[in-house]
């Protein structure tokens, strides 16, 4: 047994004294939220950071999600994937959407666009995907969907902050995306998240959205609601920023540092993510399959008990929460793929301060679990 846990992620915190010369400036401004100068200042950063055209802070990514949807006036249908955080559907309920569940494509574990069509119905309106784990969707596939059949899509890529393929950041497909910067995520604000948008009206109607509706002192001009970041989170954020690139190198590493360790694991199945030309390494997940002596829930089971606080994102599957199985598209037949990666799927600890001892500790754990010989033995 360990002395302490290891768990499956760890908030990227910058040291304490960094962060006192931003609270001083607040305090001096006495101006703690708003859309104060930290945020107009995060802001501003996270365009050029990112390389994105505008983007919009709000008080967490659910509220994001949300606005984007409102923002652009969906109804109706909008197709989405069951393999994804709840947050991702329940937007869709709040909003008085209905969702419709798609399957899954095995390699990415994203919206698989050869299933995206026969979905379709002539109230759909909107695609959400999700960019899971960081891993980029087939975005070319979904916009000529979207193009034919006059939908607009709106990225979930609350886990891809810093995701970039060849042509420039993954936040510029689509019409809109979001992110979270949630404690849990890359980059975080405590609690966070943003509308990444690439026209001035839109953005126009986002920023009225997440301010109850006000166009100015006495113009409510729709029924927003309130969804603005504070300053003592932008100022969080903007330390953040001088933090990340450092971070995700170290995230990176720890990546490589698995692979190699797992690759002669028989019956464990790292995602591959090699094929984008800039990853962000959010989430480490395996797949267990048939050939590894334990069942995902053993090995989950196996490591807990040795003070690795391994997770099983994303199981269940949203479509089976009550809220949403009674639906059609909830079906297991309709989602077999995603049905087979939830029963096999474990996150393994992954965040900047993770040591090479733990990680090979981890993956001597997982190493010596594959040499048990029953998926029944259960003697630890
Ligand atoms: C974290 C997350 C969200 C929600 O973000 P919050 O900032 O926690 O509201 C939405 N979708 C996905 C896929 C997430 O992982």
């Amino acid at each position: 047994m360990s002395d302490k846990p290891i768990p499956v992620t760890s908030p990227l915190l910058p040291p304490l004294e960094e962060f006192i010369p931003y609270l001083e400036e607040i305090w001096k401004s006495r101006i703690l939220t708003n859309c104060g100068t930290m945020h107009q200042a995060l802001e501003q950063a996270l365009c050029e950071y990112l390389g994105v055209q505008h983007v919009a802070l709000f008080a967490n990514g659910t509220l994001a999600l949300v606005a984007a949807l409102q923002a652009l006036r969906i109804t109706g249908e909008v197709i989405t994937t069951p393999y994804s955080f709840v947050a991702t559907s329940h937007s869709l309920l709040w909003s008085g959407l209905e969702p419709v569940f798609v399957d899954i494509d095995s390699h990415t574990l994203n919206l698989d666009p050869a299933k995206v069509e026969a979905a379709i119905t002539p109230r759909t309106t909107a695609i959400m995907p999700v960019h899971c784990y960081g891993n980029p969707c087939a975005v070319d596939a979904i916009q000529r969907i979207a193009d034919t059949y006059g939908l607009r899509v709106i990225y979930d890529a609350a886990h891809a902050f810093g995701v970039k393929d060849e042509g420039g950041s993954i936040l510029r497909h689509g019409d809109l995306s979001i992110l979270s910067f949630h404690a849990t995520k890359v980059f975080n604000t405590f609690e966070g998240g943003a509308v990444i948008c690439p026209d001035e009206m839109t953005l126009q109607r986002i920023n009225h959205l997440k301010n109850f509706g006000f166009a100015d002192e006495v113009t409510v001009v729709m029924p927003g609601i309130n969804g603005k970041m504070n300053e003592v989170s932008a100022a969080f954020g903007l330390l953040q920023l001088k933090h990340i690139d450092r971070a995700l190198e170290q995230r990176r590493s720890i990546d490589r540092h698995y692979r190699e360790l797992l690759a002669g694991v028989s019956g464990v199945c790292c995602l591959e993510c090699g094929y984008q030309a800039f990853a962000n390494h959010a989430y480490f997940p395996i797949l267990v399959g048939e050939a590894f002596p334990l069942s995902r829930d053993e090995l989950h089971h196996y490591l807990r008990d040795n003070g690795i606080l391994v997770r099983r994102y994303f199981y269940p599957l949203i479509s089976d929460f009550p809220m949403y199985h009674g639906r059609p598209s909830a079906k297991p037949a309709n989602l077999p793929v995603a049905r087979a990666v939830t029963e096999q799927v474990l996150c393994l600890p992954i965040y900047p301060g993770l040591g090479r001892q733990d990680v090979e500790r981890i993956a001597g754990l997982i190493s010596a679990a594959s040499l048990m010989n029953t998926r029944t033995h259960r003697e630890w």
